[in-house]
C-alpha cells in the first residue's frame, strides 16, 4: 500500500499515477484530548485502519498524483532520528572536504552514534525547500527513511523490522558550518519526507535498495542501501537503546556520497527503487538574511 497526504490534510492511497481519496478513515481514530499524545495517531492505527482504507478506496474520488500537492506522509512525526556517517565513502568525503566538516573530526556512526532533528523541520514533497542562510553552504542528503509503527523499547536488531510501518524517501537538508547537527540540520523545510509511505510489507526487505538523486538535471547522488554502515536494523536496535521509538518516530539511515550545494532555484529529483521518486523545489526563505 502507498498511503500519501495531500492537499488540506487529506489522506490517500496512491494507486499508480493516481491519488484515491480514503480521507473518512480518520473518523475511526479517538478523539484528541488534551493532553495531546506524542506520537502519530494516524500511523499507530495503520493496523486497524488499512482494511478501511482498502474498503474506502473502491468508491473513493480519484485525481492525478500530478494534480495534488503531496504533503509528508507522516503528520507529526515526533523524534526525526538521523544517522550522521553511515556510508563509508560519504565518510571519506566528509573527511576530505572541509567545506563540510568545518575543522571537526569526523567519525563512523559507531562513535558518533545518532542524533536528533527537530519535527518543526519536516515538510512534504510538494512544499519544497526555503533556504534561510543562503550566504552559507547548504547541502542535499538523499536517505531512505523507515517510519516506525509499534512503540519500541530495546528491540534487538533480529526484530527491528517488525516495528517498522514503512518507508519513504527523506532529504536530510543540512546547513554546513560549525553548530551542532541538531541545530543545522532542524531549519524548517530542512527534513523532506515523501513522496508517501510505501508499507513494509509491500516494500519488502530495505538492505539492498538503489537511491539516487540529481539536482537540476545533473546526478549527484547514486548508492544502493547495502552499503550502509550499520543497516536499518543495526539502527533500530542503536536508537531504542536510548530513547522508546514511537509510531510516526522516523529513522534517517544516512546519506551516501556525493553531498553537494543547492541554491534559490535548484529542482532536486530523488528516487529510491520501489518507493517511487520525488522532485523537490528549492527556494529563498522570504525572511532570509544575507
Ligand atoms: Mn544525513
Amino acid at each position: 500500500m502507498r498511503i500519501c497526504r495531500f492537499d488540506n490534510d487529506r489522506i490517500g492511497l496512491v494507486d499508480g499515477d493516481e491519488v484515491v481519496d480514503v480521507t473518512s478513515v480518520v473518523d475511526h481514530l479517538p478523539a484528541a484530548r488534551y493532553p495531546l499524545p506524542r506520537y502519530d495517531p494516524l500511523i499507530g492505527a495503520l493496523d486497524t485502519l488499512r482494511p478501511l482504507m482498502a474498503l474506502e478506496a473502491k468508491t473513493g474520488i480519484r485525481r492525478a498524483v500530478a494534480d495534488v500537492k503531496l504533503l509528508s506522509p507522516v503528520a507529526n512525526a515526533n523524534k526525526i532520528i538521523a544517522a550522521p556517517v553511515n556510508y563509508r565513502k560519504h565518510l571519506a568525503e566528509a573527511v576530505a572536504d572541509s567545506g563540510i566538516n568545518h575543522a571537526k573530526p569526523m567519525e563512523t556512526i559507531h562513535t558518533m552514534g545518532v542524533f536528533l532533528k527537530a519535527g518543526s523541520s519536516v515538510v512534504g514533497a510538494d512544499e519544497g525547500i526555503k533556504i534561510r542562510h543562503p550566504d552559507r553552504r547548504n547541502d542535499h542528503e538523499v536517505e531512505l527513511c523507515a517510519i516506525i509503527g509499534t512503540q519500541a523499547d530495546r528491540v534487538p536488531a533480529e526484530r527491528a523490522l517488525d516495528y517498522v510501518a514503512g518507508y519513504c524517501i527523506g532529504l536530510d537538508m543540512t546547513l554546513r558550518g560549525g553548530e551542532e547537527r541538531s541545530l543545522r540540520k532542524s531549519i524548517d523545510s530542512y527534513t523532506v519526507l515523501g513522496p508517501w509511505m510505501v508499507t513494509a510489507d509491500e516494500l519488502g526487505e530495505p538492505g539492498a535498495l538503489d537511491l539516487s538523486l540529481s539536482v537540476s538535471g545533473e546526478m549527484r547522488q547514486s548508492a544502493n542501501t547495502r552499503d550502509l554502515i550499520l543497516n536499518l536494523p543495526e539502527l533500530i536496535a542503536l536508537a531504542s537503546s536510548f530513547y522508546t521509538l514511537m509510531p510516526g518516530d522516523v529513522i534517517m539511515t544516512g546519506t551516501p556520497e556525493g553531498v553537494g550545494p543547492v541554491q534559490d532555484g535548484d529542482i532536486l529529483d530523488a528516487a529510491i527503487e520501489r518507493i517511487g521518486r520525488m522532485r523537490v523545489l528549492v527556494g529563498l526563505d522570504p525572511g532570509a538574511s544575507t
